[in-house]
């Protein structure tokens, strides 16, 4: 699982990010993993990992080219569900919450081995949080996390 570290140049603030495993659950047998990318989340007023969309010439699984095509909702904060995003630009920096100035985002290549397996719906709002248990497959983590506010969940 990849990590990121995100910090000021001006107030020092720093946030350190460990990515773990998230699939979309497309239907009862398909599943499909979520790629993600750094981004500040308004809502969470904070460097987050949000949804990165595949582009569909990488694609060659007929069910996720088809999630891909009908999907509606434009690329959410994996944290919180929020579409209020916004990415570093062209030099690898993003605005700091705090101060407004210049975050430097670094990739790290360390290995961090993660249990945590997350799902989420085709339209990228989390449904569950799961620890992978070697014994016991994913174990749901209770409660529930919270659903973003303002939206519902639906049994379509
Ligand atoms: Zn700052
Ligand atoms: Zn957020």
């Amino acid at each position: 699982m990849k990590t990121h570290k995100a910090r000021c140049k001006n107030c020092k603030s720093t946030v350190v990010l460990t990515e773990h495993l998230r699939s979309y659950i497309l239907s009862d047998h398909v599943r499909c993993t979520i790629q993600s990318r750094i981004a500040s989340c308004q809502t969470c007023t904070t460097v987050v990992y949000a949804e990165r969309l595949p582009k569909e010439s990488s694609i060659k699984d007929r069910d996720i080219l088809a999630w891909l095509r009908n999907r509606k909702s434009p690329p959410r904060c994996l944290e919180c569900g929020g579409t209020d995003l916004q990415y570093p630009n062209e030099k690898g920096l993003l605005r700091c919450h705090r101060c407004g100035e210049d975050i430097q985002i670094r990739g790290d290549s360390r290995l961090v081995l993660s249990r945590r397996w997350d799902w989420y719906t085709s339209e990228g709002e989390l449904v569950g949080a799961n620890i992978m248990s070697p014994s016991r497959g994913a174990v749901p983590i209770e409660p529930k996390p919270a659903l973003p506010t303002g939206e519902k969940r639906t049994n379509e």
